[in-house]
């Protein structure tokens, strides 16, 4: 009975945004948040949601399903109905208002729209006060919304479009009777629309009953990665990226690497900060000419460039041998276009690396992807400040060595002579006043790295001394494991000793050291799941105040919006539960992940001979 569609990203669309039924206002707006392209998703659906077929969405997340909705419902809204014409169900407040705010921002350029969130915990009042004045969509929870109906304040007469987004967590979280509730009281002829990222029965009997000979979109296909391609993550976000992309950068023997964003502004953007760090960038996006863009190809197979920014668009079907890594510094729309991007590298035959940005609320990606190239992605080992300069320190001594074993000294050599004598001044002194000229204002060497960050978003609470707090009274935060550390305030240990100390030994960003609570005798620190054995190791000799600090994980109560399904496990060490997929691998002692890959053993581990990178040329 439904039309079923099955994209494969594998074959480029051709499709624009001009090319949909989008009404200019959108177009605009589109302009205005840089979307180049629509994601496969929204490619496939925006003409039936026109259309005003019923559709079934099938994808992960991050595949760009409210665009997918929002834009075709926004481009028919009429704006002289003042009642709601669309609602739009979602299973949790956050992803309400984000859905919202997506409206609205696409929205921008059609004057007098308005669209409401409504969801428990905000006032009955504030929303029927805006309810009266006039909304074209709702967006809200299924239990607000219903609350809504029986009191008459939310009266859907008028709908045209019925929205159900993220449909399996709905069923998840018990909110599929109120769906369904809702679902009835709406006028039979209304267009629905439901997204899911997986079809439960549930979800399909819903389909069936209440779906008008829907067309279904499912986002598929097989996605395998070259085995020669080593696949690390960060967890990062926001204005952070940029310092641990800098660090990557001098830490990481690269050729040529792509950078993938996901706008064509950021393109450029990222571009002119890395080339302001001496890097030679480039962007490469949609708006730079098909000519000229060969040409930026060219300079990268050249060596005159060594870093392309670019975004999936652009950068899909790059072949330059050169490219040792591929950088997602936004993650990408789904695990397709992940595979996509790391086929960057490792061709030819040769080794390649994918480094992944990730931000704490974007993990579910990180185990799709694991999932879609059956591979590890591993914790990126973020290099100490010491490795950073050792390694500043060996490439010096390098290009000393590359200087004086080239030609054309004698005329210097000559000059440094003479000064030597007139001056009396040994050619030790003589050749550091020549480096600090070289070097120029620029520190040589890195200070310590972790900026320990003030303020209101401050994540973790520095200013607990010697507090008479248990260790399980501060929630555990998903993706985080609690670890003790023999040392406390009698040795007159503060936070920012913990903070240093690991920030250094481990390369734990310091946004990610958290919750350190200092006790007399020993304090607790909370750190990123999925902490490498060898790291483990380096913090237990870790001294702080002159003691070794001993590390230990701790037991706590898992303090997330769900229960905890295992527990002491590092992120990726078991194979259970809901990472699914794959068998054998690394059960047992925490942090047992190496090795769990196919040459993960000798890859790991810092002696990969960091060559110097390629700067400014
Ligand atoms: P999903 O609902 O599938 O999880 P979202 O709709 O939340 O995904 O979109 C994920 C991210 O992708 C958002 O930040 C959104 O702004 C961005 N996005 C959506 N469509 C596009 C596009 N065509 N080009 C670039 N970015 C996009
Ligand atoms: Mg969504």
């Amino acid at each position: 009975m439904t039309e079923t569609t099955e994209i494969n990203p594998e074959t480029p669309s051709e499709i624009t945004f001009k090319d949909l039924d989008l009404s200019p206002e959108i177009l605009k707006s589109l302009d205005d948040v840089g979307y180049e392209k629509p994601s496969p998703i929204q490619a496939e659906i925006i003409p039936h949601v026109s259309a005003g077929r019923d559709v079934l969405g099938q994808a992960q997340t991050g595949t760009g399903k409210t665009a997918a909705f929002a834009l075709p419902i926004l481009s028919k809204i009429d704006m002289s109905i003042k009642t709601p014409q669309v609602l739009v169900l979602a299973p949790t407040r956050e992803l309400a208002i984000q859905v919202a705010e997506a409206f609205q921002k696409y929205a921008k350029h059609m004057k007098g729209f308005h669209v409401l969130p409504i969801y428990g915990g905000s006032s009955y009042d504030g929303q029927l006060r805006q309810l009266k004045r006039g909304v074209h969509v709702v967006v809200g929870t299924p239990g607000r919304v219903m609350d809504h109906m029986r009191r008459k304040t939310l009266k859907l007469d008028n709908l045209k479009t019925l929205v159900l987004d993220e449909a399996d967590e709905m069923l998840r979280m018990g909110f599929i009777d109120d769906v369904e509730w809702v679902l009835e009281q709406t006028p039979p002829t209304r267009q629905i629309a439901l997204f899911s990222a997986t079809m439960p029965t549930q979800i399909r009997k819903i389909t069936n009953n209440y779906l008008n000979k829907p067309v279904h979109v499912t986002i598929k296909g097989k996605a395998t990665t070259a085995v020669t391609i080593r696949q690390r993550y960060w967890m990062v976000s926001g204005r952070h990226k940029l310092d641990a992309l800098t660090r990557i950068l001098e830490a990481e023997t690269f050729d040529g690497i792509i950078i993938f964003v996901r706008t064509k502004t950021a393109t450029v953007e990222l571009a002119e900060k890395l080339q302001a760090r001496g890097y030679s960038a480039a962007a490469l996006n949609g708006d730079i000419a098909q000519n000229q863009r060969e040409q930026i190809v060219n300079k990268l197979k050249k060596g005159q460039i060594d870093i392309l920014i670019g975004t999936d668009v652009v950068a899909r079907g790059l072949d330059v041998e050169r490219i040792s890594h591929v950088i997602n510094y936004d993650v990408p729309h789904d695990t397709e276009s992940y595979v996509h991007r790391i086929g960057r590298t490792g061709r030819a035959g040769r080794s390649g690396e994918a480094i992944l940005f990730v931000a704490p609320r974007e993990k579910r990606m990180l185990y799709a992807i694991e999932r879609a190239t059956n591979q590890r992605v591993e914790l990126y080992v973020m290099p100490s400040t010491e490795d950073i300069n050792n390694k500043r320190i060996e490439d010096f001594k390098q290009k000393i060595t590359t200087t004086l074993e080239a030609n054309g000294l004698e005329l210097f050599s000559k000059i440094i002579e003479e000064y030597e004598e007139e001056h009396n001044i040994p050619a030790q002194e003589i050749a550091a006043a020549l480096a600090k000229m070289v070097q120029g204002s620029e520190p040589f060497l890195l200070k310590d790295m972790p900026k320990v960050r003030a303020g209101r978003d401050e994540p973790r609470d520095l200013r607990s001394h010697g507090g008479n707090r248990e260790y399980h009274d501060k929630p555990l935060a998903k993706g985080f494991s609690r670890y003790r550390l023999e040392v406390g305030s009698d040795l007159d240990v503060r936070s920012g000793n913990i903070v240093g100390a690991i920030a250094n030994e481990a390369g734990i960003d310091s946004e990610f050291i958290n919750n350190i609570v200092i006790r007399d005798d020993h304090s607790t620190v909370d750190l990123p799941e999925g902490m490498p054995d060898s790291i483990f190791k380096t913090l237990k000799k870790t001294r702080i105040a002159g003691k070794a600090i001993n590390l230990e994980q701790v037991e706590v109560e898992f303090g997330g919006d769900e229960p905890r399904k295992r527990r002491g496990n590092f992120r990726g060490g078991g194979r259970g539960g809901d990472r699914g997929g794959r068998s054998g691998g690394g059960r047992g002692r925490p942090g047992n992940n190496r090795g769990s890959r196919s040459g993960g053993g000798e890859r790991s581990g810092g002696g990969r001979g960091r060559g110097a990178p390629r700067r400014g040329r």
